[in-house]
């Protein structure tokens, strides 16, 4: 099964992708976790895509793409795979075509502007494993410092800064959200109403997927 799980940044996306992984024993690729691991790792791309996603934009196309398609040629996606956080446009989506890669379904998590903001402002991620925390809705276990997978220390996000956040709402409203029109018209879109606790829109994404 291949999946695509649309929303805006914030939505729950990451975790709802968690829980589909473990449930179909496919991966999760993330592309901004891909492109945090080069930042972290010192690549030439990490450098490249560092100020940009600072900034909260886009890191460019060709980029993404050839990210996206070394990860999709490993064996563990032979069965399948979650996309989060791409395709974040139309150009992307078309990439995903050109590459052969035929789409299952598409889950779009919606959740209002004003709740990302407040959302975002709590979310804690550890830098070390991409694990990602709310410091009221998804809480590390014991210390809310400390990533419960890996023990690394948890982080802010330099773009979960509530600037920063706006404009990577604009992106999204401007570029991801026409992907909703494009996979609808392909039949294979459900929209998933984010809820206010995890278990309840995680409950529904699996309904979604029936
Ligand atoms: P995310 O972790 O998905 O919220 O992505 C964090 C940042 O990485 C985004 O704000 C972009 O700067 C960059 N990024 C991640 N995925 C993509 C993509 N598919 N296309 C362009 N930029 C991306």
């Amino acid at each position: 099964m291949k999946l695509i799980l649309l929303g805006a940044p914030g939505a729950g996306k990451g975790t709802q992708a968690e829980n589909i992984s473990r449930h179909y024993s496919i991966p999760t690729i993330s592309t901004g976790n891909i492109l945090r691991e080069a930042i972290a790792a010192g690549t030439e791309v990490g450098l490249k895509a560092k100020a940009i996603m600072d900034r909260g934009e886009l890191v460019p196309n060709d980029v993404v793409i050839s990210l996206l398609k070394e990860r999709t040629s490993q064996p563990d996606c032979a069965n399948g795979f979650i996309l989060d956080g791409f395709p974040r446009n139309i150009a992307q989506a078309d990439a995903l075509e050109e590459l052969g890669i035929m789409i299952d379904r598409v889950i779009s998590i919606e959740v209002e502007d004003g709740a990302i903001v407040e959302r975002m402002s709590g979310r804690r991620t550890c830098p070390d494993c991409g694990a990602s925390y709310h410091i009221l809705y998804k809480p590390a276990d014991n210390d809310s410092t400390v990533c419960t997978s890996c023990k690394g220390k948890l982080i802010q996000r330099p773009d979960d800064a509530p600037e920063v956040v706006l404009s990577r709402l604009k992106v999204f409203h401007d570029q991801t959200e026409p992907l909703k029109e494009y996979y609808s018209k392909k039949g294979i879109l459900k929209l998933v109403i984010g809820q206010e606790k995890v278990e309840d829109t995680t409950r529904l994404t699996f309904e979604a997927l029936a």
